[in-house]
C-alpha cells in the first residue's frame, strides 16, 4: 500500500543555534501550565548530552525497538529501564524580575535570581534544556556523550581537533513509532492521510509508556492535565498548507518540509534491516513519485492528486532519496525516523603553507572528507548506526557541488564542464538548479499540499504481538 507522509529536512550547516524554533514552538504549543519543562523543539549542541539528559543513551532508558531472533520487540518490555526523572530534565524556572524595581538602594547591581515555577521560591539551578549550549560545562557532559562509541575521545583535547554543531531535534513522526506500540490504550496513532503521530487526549490516561518507549524522548507527561503530549508538527498549520512554526521562523532557512510516497507494507522489514543497512534500507521504502506504476498505486490507495504532485517537487525525497545527502537521526533506534539531516562539513578550512600554496594536507582549496575536523566516525554514529560509507557519500556531494559552482563562478570553467564533479560523485548534473535554489538559497524550501477533507483512510495498526511475531 502507498502511503503520504509529511516529513522534514534539517541541513544542519546552516543552523546557527539561536533557539528562536524553540522558541516560537514554545509560545504557540506549550506555554501553558504542566507543560513548562517540555521543548517539543529543542536545540542541543554535539558534542553533548542533550535533553533530557543523556536521551540516546537506551542502556539507560531502554527506548525504541531492539532485534532478536530476527523479531522486533520493544525495548521496555525487558522492564529494567526507568522514564527521565526531573533531575534529567529540569525544575522549571523563571525569574525575579520584580526585584529590579523593588530592592534596596546598594552597591550592587539588584538581580533578577531563579525562581522555580512549580512553588515560586528562589532555587539553585543545576541543569536545564540548555546547560550544555554551546559546550558549555564541556568538561562533564562532552564525554558522557554515546556518540563517541568507538572513538579515541583523548583526540578530542587538542584544540585543532575541536568541534561543535547544533542538533535541532523534534518529534520524528516515525514509521516505525515504539510510542504508539507501546500505548496500552491505543491512545497513539500515525494519520495514514500524512503520518502525522497525535496522542488522543480523550484517551490517554497518563501511563507513560510512551515516554519510555519513545528513544528520542519527545513526549512529554502534562502533570496537570494528566495526559501524554508532544508535537502535533502543526498539522492544523500542515492542512492548511503552511509549514509548521519551528521550520517557518527558522532564521538559518535550515528546515525542508514536504511529502514522500512509502511502501506501507515494507515497513516492518525496513526496520529489521542488519544495522549497517538501516538507512539503505529506509531509502529502499521510501518510493519514486514519477514512476508510473507508483504513481497508479498510489490512486488507487487513496492518495490525492495535490500529494502526489507535492511528492514530486519534495526536498525531502530529493535529499533524502534521490540525492542520498540527508540522513536519519540513530536509525538503530528502528522506529524509522522521518526527520532527516543533511550533517555537517564545517568548518570547511584551506591551510596555506609557508609559501603561500595551498598545503598538500589539504589537496587544494576543497579538503577531502578526512580533513574535515568532525570525526565521521561520530558522524556515522549519530546519523547512520555507524556506518561510514553513508556519512563519507553526504559529505563527498556536499563538498561536490560546493567544488561545481567553484569551478565556474572562481575557476570560469562552463557549466558542461564543471558538471563532471557532480557526475563523479553521484549526483545528477541535471538536478543542479534545484540544489542550488534549496541548498544556496534555501528557496520555495516549503512543498506541502493542502489536506483533503474527504479523505478517510485506515491505518493499519501494528500490535505489539504482531510487530513480536515479526509481522
Ligand atoms: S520520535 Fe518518539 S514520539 Fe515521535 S513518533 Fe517517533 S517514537 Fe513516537
Ligand atoms: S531557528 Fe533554525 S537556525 Fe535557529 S536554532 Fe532553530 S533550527 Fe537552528
Amino acid at each position: 500500500m502507498v502511503r503520504a507522509q509529511i516529513s522534514m529536512v534539517m541541513v544542519l550547516d546552516k543552523c546557527i543555534g539561536c533557539h528562536t524554533c524553540s522558541l516560537t514552538c514554545k509560545h504557540v504549543w506549550t506555554n501553558r501550565e504542566g507543560q513548562e519543562y517540555a521543548w517539543w523543539n529543542n536545540v542541543e549542541t554535539r558534542p553533548g548530552v542533550g535533553y533530557p539528559r543523556k536521551w540516546e543513551d537506551q542502556e539507560r532508558y531502554g527506548g525504541g525497538w531492539m532485534l532478536k531472533d530476527g523479531k522486533l520487540r520493544l525495548r521496555i518490555e525487558l522492564k529494567k529501564y526507568k522514564p527521565p526523572s526531573k533531575e534529567d530534565y529540569y525544575e522549571p524556572f523563571t525569574y525575579n524580575y520584580e526585584n529590579l524595581f523593588t530592592d534596596q538602594l546598594q552597591d550592587q547591581q539588584p538581580s533578577a535570581d531563579p525562581l522555580s515555577m512549580y512553588s515560586n521560591e528562589p532555587i539553585d539551578v543545576q541543569w536545564g534544556p540548555n546547560f550544555d549550549d554551546d559546550l558549555a560545562g564541556g568538561d562533564l557532559t562532552i564525554p558522557a556523550d554515546p556518540n563517541w562509541k568507538g572513538m579515541e575521545m583523548a583526540m578530542y583535547k587538542e584544540f585543532k581537533n575541536v568541534f561543535m554543531f547544533y542538533l535541532p531535534r523534534i518529534c520524528n513522526h516515525c514509521l516505525n513509532p515504539s510510542c504508539l506500540t507501546a500505548c496500552p490504550r491505543k491512545s497513539i496513532y500515525k494519520r495514514p492521510e500524512d503520518g502525522i503521530v497525535l496522542i488522543d487526549q480523550n484517551r490517554c490516561r497518563g501511563y507513560r509508556l510512551c515516554v519510555q518507549a519513545c528513544p528520542y524522548k519527545k513526549v512529554y507527561y502534562n502533570w496537570k492535565t494528566g495526559r501524554s503530549e508532544k508535537c502535533i508538527l502543526c498539522f492544523p498549520r500542515i492542512e492548511q498548507g503552511q509549514p509548521p512554526v519551528c521550520a517557518l521562523t527558522c532564521v538559518g532557512k535550515i528546515r525542508y518540509v514536504g511529502v514522500v510516497l512509502y511502501d506501507e507494507e515494507r515497513v516492518l522489514e525496513a526496520a529489521k534491516a542488519p544495522e549497517q543497512e538501516l538507512v539503505r534500507a529506509q531509502r529502499d521504502i521510501i518510493l519514486d513519485p514519477f514512476d508510473p506504476e507508483v504513481i497508479r498505486r498510489a490512486k488507487e490507495d487513496g492518495v490525492p492528486e495535490n500529494f502526489i504532485k507535492a511528492a514530486q517537487e519534495s526536498p525531502v525525497y530529493y535529499m533524502f532519496k534521490k540525492w542520498e545527502i540527508a540522513l536519519p537521526l540513530h536509525p538503530e533506534f528502528r522506529t524509522l525516523p522521518m526527520v532527516f539531516y543533511v550533517p555537517p562539513l564545517n568548518p570547511v578550512i584551506t591551510v596555506l603553507d609557508r609559501r603561500g600554496k595551498y598545503s598538500a594536507d589539504y589537496e587544494g582549496v576543497i579538503p577531502t572528507i578526512d580533513k574535515l575536523r568532525i570525526p565521521i566516525r561520530y558522524l556515522a554514529n549519530m546519523f547512520a548506526a555507524g556506518n561510514e560509507d553513508e556519512v563519507r557519500k553526504s559529505l563527498k556531494r556536499l563538498l561536490a557541488i560546493r567544488e561545481y559552482f567553484r569551478l565556474i563562478e572562481v575557476e570560469g570553467q562552463s557549466k558542461a564542464e564543471a558538471a563532471r564533479v557532480l557526475a563523479n560523485n553521484g549526483l545528477p548534473p541535471e538536478d543542479v538548479e534545484l540544489m542550488y535554489k534549496w541548498l544556496a538559497h534555501g528557496r520555495d524550501r516549503f512543498v506541502i499540499p493542502t489536506a483533503k477533507k474527504e479523505l478517510r483512510l485506515r491505518m493499519p495498526r501494528r500490535k505489539k504481538q504482531a510487530a513480536a511475531a515479526g509481522g
